[in-house]
């Protein structure tokens, strides 16, 4: 058996605050509801508003938007007076050759690697927790994703860099063709997805599997 991850203490019915360690007797909460810790007021758990099978099924729809977002042209570039349209993965290679490694760096970290990473992650944590199992990567990944998770309000940056590549570069332009679009859906979709506490695919993961 591995451990909860940090923030999940759960002992038959009682849960602990993961910033005091007050002991609490879980109570059902309705959806929209949050229980918090009575002496400190840490939120301990929270009813989530969806339940879990629809949120895999914004995950997969995520994954399709990620998919037509890499497929179709984003950007124009123009280098050395040639213009020409690229992938976003395109739009990274060419501006790292152009000497512009920070930026390419910084539109590869928010624009692809954060979301894929944070919906195949998701993914794979919803399938198992649904199927009532924990792997031996669950516990690993669940807390990589809690770790992760706060370092980047990816919704907001993705298409923030995505403009201000725009706006600030002489070199490129945003094409509004369909990759733009569903680069946009992503976007909601990811902020839909990122909004879930992913806390609750532990207990969940217990809950359909039985007694521990
Ligand atoms: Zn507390």
């Amino acid at each position: 058996m591995t451990a909860p991850p940090a923030g999940v203490a759960v002992i038959d019915g009682l849960t602990a605050c993961p910033e005091c360690d007050r002991m609490h007797v879980r109570l059902p909460v309705r959806p929209g509801e949050k229980a918090a810790c009575v002496r400190c007021g840490t939120v301990l758990y929270q009813a989530p508003r969806w339940r879990p099978d629809e949120v895999l099924a914004v995950v997969v729809a995520a994954l399709i938007a990620f998919a037509l977002a890499n497929a179709f042209p984003i950007l124009e570039l123009r280098v050395q007076g040639i213009a020409s349209t690229a992938t976003l993965l395109g739009s990274v290679v060419t501006l790292w050759r152009e000497g512009r490694e920070l930026v390419a760096a910084t539109v590869f970290a928010t624009t692809w690697l954060a979301p894929l990473f944070d919906l195949l992650a998701m993914a794979a944590l919803l399938l198992a927790a649904l199927r009532g199992r924990r792997p031996a990567f669950f516990a690993p990944l669940l807390r990589l994703l809690q770790a992760v998770r706060p370092w980047g309000m990816i919704e907001v940056l993705m298409l923030g860099v995505l403009v201000s590549l725009a706006k600030l570069s002489h070199l490129a332009q945003v094409v509004p063709g369909v990759a733009l679009w569903a680069f946009i859906a992503l976007t909601v979709l990811l902020a839909a997805v990122l909004s879930y506490d992913v806390r609750g695919l532990w207990r969940l993961a217990g809950d359909v599997g039985g007694a521990l």
